[in-house]
């Protein structure tokens, strides 16, 4: 038989095309794309303006939402959710809703299954590299909570690109989805609410600034100095961190867009004063923000957060050098929702 279409993967001219390959006239692709991409349709069945032959041929050809749910989690306090998904070939991936007060609904989104670039704090990097996921499949992580949230009528009002995998190792792929999301006649989300967070892939950070997009790249950083930063996060030894800053200042030149940087804080070991005074340096004068994060503790690592006493100083050693930082809260600790650990926690127990 021949490999059923993913639907997600296709941009409105390519569904067109392959409606018609099903002998259907391209009004028909219009329809599809509303019940995609305005109505969040989970299934061929609720498309009910489409004849029951299409349904049918379509349900033989292509498929919806290539994501099922493998497990799911909420936190004690009902504000975070957590899905595990599991894709055809059998690869988990995660995906994360966080709600706010002020009605801010935010995705945390996966982009691969697994990840190659072996950071050992975290949990995705300890298990390794399985595939890159594909336009559709980050999509589709989307869709599943848009769906879940428009009977509230709440919509998915911000991504972040934080979940599993290192978004610019899947350039091509990344973009696209940020494409389709942003694109206006679907979902038509705000480019600007969509932040891809990078470890540092140089080449990768220079080919997006040349894009000149609009949608808000996170560097994590968590080391100011080679030698600490060597020790957690391997490809530091490939793309030091002064190329680094120097594709970071690349992009601030072609982008005027200001920079975050991702600092996980672990104790007595990033959150020294020697480290935030060589951060201070390195970000000084510089059109960027600092999200500071105490630890997500994982199996695989014995480092812990950082106690709010040093958090506290690490940040007032910041704002000496005029270097603005926020220290974010630690979302669904009891959900295991630092991206990777619930597939570990499911995979442990064989519960999937
Ligand atoms: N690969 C990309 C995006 C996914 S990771 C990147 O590294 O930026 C998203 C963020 O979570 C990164 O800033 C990453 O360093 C951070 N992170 C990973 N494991 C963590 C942990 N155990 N505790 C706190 N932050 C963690
Ligand atoms: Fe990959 Fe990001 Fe985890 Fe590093 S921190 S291993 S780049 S997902």
């Amino acid at each position: 038989m021949d490999k059923l279409v993913q639907l997600y993967d296709l941009d409105f001219a390519e569904l067109t095309a392959f409606v018609q390959t099903l002998g259907e006239r391209p009004f028909r692709a219009k329809q599809l794309w509303q019940w995609l991409y305005e109505k969040y349709a989970a299934s061929f069945d609720e498309m009910t303006n489409l004849p029951k032959g299409l349904r049918e041929k379509l349900a033989q050809t292509a498929v919806l939402n290539p994501a099922t749910i493998a497990a799911e989690q909420r936190s004690s306090d009902g504000q975070t959710e957590k899905v595990l998904f599991r894709l055809p070939d059998g690869q988990l991936i995660e995906t994360v809703l966080m709600g706010y007060e002020d009605g801010r609904r935010t995705l945390c989104i996966s982009t691969q299954a697994g990840c190659a670039m072996g950071c050992v704090f975290c949990a995705t990097g300890q298990m390794g590299f399985a595939r890159n996921l594909t336009a559709g499949e980050i999509v589709a992580q989307v869709l599943y909570f848009a769906h879940k949230l428009a009977p509230q009528g709440e919509r998915v009002s911000n991504i972040v690109m934080m979940g599993m995998g290192e978004p610019l190792h899947n350039y091509r792929e990344t973009l696209t989805a940020v494409d389709r999301l942003t694109d206006p006649t679907g979902l038509n989300l705000s480019a600007r609410k969509i932040t891809i967070s990078t470890v540092g892939l140089v080449p990768a950070i220079r080919r997006y600034a040349d894009e000149q997009r609009q949608t808000p790249l996170a560097i994590s950083l968590h080391a100011a100095t080679d030698e600490e930063r060597n020790k957690l996060i391997p490809i530091n030894k490939r793309w030091p961190i002064a190329e680094l800053m120097e594709a970071c200042r690349y992009y601030l030149a072609k982008n005027g867009r200001r920079l975050t940087f991702e600092w996980a804080l672990i104790a007595y070991k990033n959150d020294t004063p020697e480290q935030a005074q060589a951060l201070g340096k390195l970000l000084q004068g510089m059109l960027c923000h600092v999200n500071l994060i105490p630890l997500n503790p994982t199996e695989g690592y014995s480092g812990g957060p950082s106690s709010r006493e040093r958090v506290q100083a690490f940040q007032d050693e910041l704002a000496r050098y005029g270097v603005s930082s926020t220290v974010r809260v630690r979302r669904g600790i009891d959900i295991q929702a630092g991206c990777g650990q619930l597939r570990d926690r499911v995979l442990a127990s064989k519960q999937y």
